[in-house]
């Protein structure tokens, strides 16, 4: 059989992997088209054009990112409508609307050309291992004549009913898995703001009744900041208007998926749209000034993550003048590293060894006064760096510094500059 696949994108890509693994000649097309290179040395034939790639197949399947784009490849001026003929079949695996899926299997019928809407669930580790769930809609004929291939790359196809009840299925799973990772970040977030290790918390959470998917593939992309993308929070926002649309269309009062959008729509609007939907729990930290991490000491976190600090101290310096006498002033500083046993803090103004400076962090901080003696002083481009030895200071002092730090920047509102 000769396969058409157009997007190669998270999904798509390996889609098209396991397809030419399983021994099917694939041409493909990709809008941005370095993206088919990997393929193509895989044994696929990349084409120009989203309409060659109906030309000489049997199916063509599709995985792009949204109504729009499926429209546009499908039934748009240079799209594949234009190179069907009769007999072929087209697979939609994009997550869209019902109406959108009816409208161009309307289309393509006219040309008995048979359409599938057979949106996937499993994000990319799925597309990778050839775990895909398909559900269906369309012909039940058309789809059975296609098991093999839906087989090639996933493990289940569930056919749904006549066309748009694949769209309609899927919009309505990834409405519970919003849901279901929604609440296990709120979860997690009572924990941490709790003091418990987030990690074992996860732990329990899987060996429980609180267990979902959701706590499975984000707990430690959460807990390791790993937010590289398997599904976009933009695209889960995407179904999620989409699956608004639908309800609205039945007036049905869905509150846990309306909360959901917002949150989502929120997290667009803090930059976080093409990073894993698991990035989510981002705003969850802002509103607790906590960050959900695996609890490893600050100082390793800090390394682990290059952040780098930049907190504006003010420094009480005292001098010793004579016996009994000191002089003391007032100066600005800025915290620029805290190693286990010391401080290094920036300032342009001359301090001598073994001066004794007394730190005080700014009022939000919520710090005592800290005393700190100058051990080594480095030239930092005209101003000086200071390495301070912090003696005698409490261990929940410290750790309420490691904290401070952690969440001054979105305090600061420098997070984007802190987290290249
Ligand atoms: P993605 O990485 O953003 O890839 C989107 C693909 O669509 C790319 O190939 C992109 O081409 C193409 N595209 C976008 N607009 C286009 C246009 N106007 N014309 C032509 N091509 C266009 O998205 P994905 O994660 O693979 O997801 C694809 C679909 O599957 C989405 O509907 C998503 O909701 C659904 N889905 C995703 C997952 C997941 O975990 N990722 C799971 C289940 C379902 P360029 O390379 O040129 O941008």
């Amino acid at each position: 059989m000769r396969v058409g696949f157009i997007g190669l994108g998270t999904m798509g890509k390996p889609m098209v992997i396991n397809l030419l693994n399983k021994g099917y000649s694939v041409k493909v097309y990709n809008r941005t088209a370095d993206k088919t290179a990997e393929v193509v040395a895989l044994g696929a034939v990349a084409v120009s054009s989203a309409v060659e790639v109906a030309q000489e197949t049997d199916v063509i399947m599709t995985m792009l990112k949204d109504d729009a784009a499926v429209l546009e490849v499908i039934l748009g001026t240079t799209g594949i409508i234009h190179g069907l003929s009769a007999g072929q079949t087209v697979i939609d695996c994009s997550t869209i609307s019902p109406d959108t899926s009816r409208q161009i299997h309307e289309a393509l019928l006219e040309r008995a050309v048979d359409f599938l809407d057979a949106p996937v669930t499993g994000s990319k580790p799925a597309a990778e291992n050839g775990t895909l769930a398909f559900m269906a809609g369309g012909r039940f004929a058309a789809l059975d004549k296609q098991r093999s291939l839906f087989e090639a790359i996933g493990t289940k196809v569930i056919y749904m009913g006549p066309s748009g009840s694949g769209s309609s299925a899927k919009l309505a799973h990834n409405t519970i898995a919003a849901v279901n990772l929604l609440g296990f970040i709120e979860g997690l977030t009572i924990a941490t703001k709790a003091g418990l290790d987030p990690e074992r918390f996860i732990e329990a959470v899987l060996a429980g009744g609180a267990s979902s998917k959701q706590a499975e593939s984000k707990g430690s992309k959460i807990i390791n900041r790993d937010f590289s993308s398997q599904f976009s929070l933009q695209l889960m926002l995407k179904d999620l208007l989409l699956a608004g649309e639908l309800s609205n269309s039945y007036q049905l009062p869905l509150p846990l998926q309306k909360a959901a959008t917002n949150l989502f729509q929120i997290g667009l609007s803090k930059g976080f749209g093409d990073q894993d939907m698991s990035a989510i729990v981002q705003c969850y930290e802002e509103w607790m000034q906590t960050l959900v991490v695996k609890q490893a000491s600050g100082y390793e976190r800090r390394k682990n993550t290059r952040l780098h600090i930049d907190i504006p101290l003010i420094l009480s310096v005292h001098q010793w003048e004579q016996e009994g006498s000191f002089t003391g002033q007032t100066i600005e500083g800025k915290l620029y590293d805290l190693s286990e046993s010391g401080m290094q803090i920036v300032s342009s103004f001359p301090l001598s060894m073994d001066m004794f400076v007394v730190i005080h962090f700014p009022k939000e901080a919520d710090l005592p006064p800290i005393t700190a003696r100058v051990i080594r002083i480095d030239n930092d481009n005209g101003s000086f760096r200071y390495g301070c030895m912090l003696s005698g200071l409490a261990p929940y002092v410290r750790l309420k510094i490691e904290d401070y730090i952690a969440i001054y920047p979105y305090i600061s509102g420098d997070y984007e500059s802190t987290t290249q």
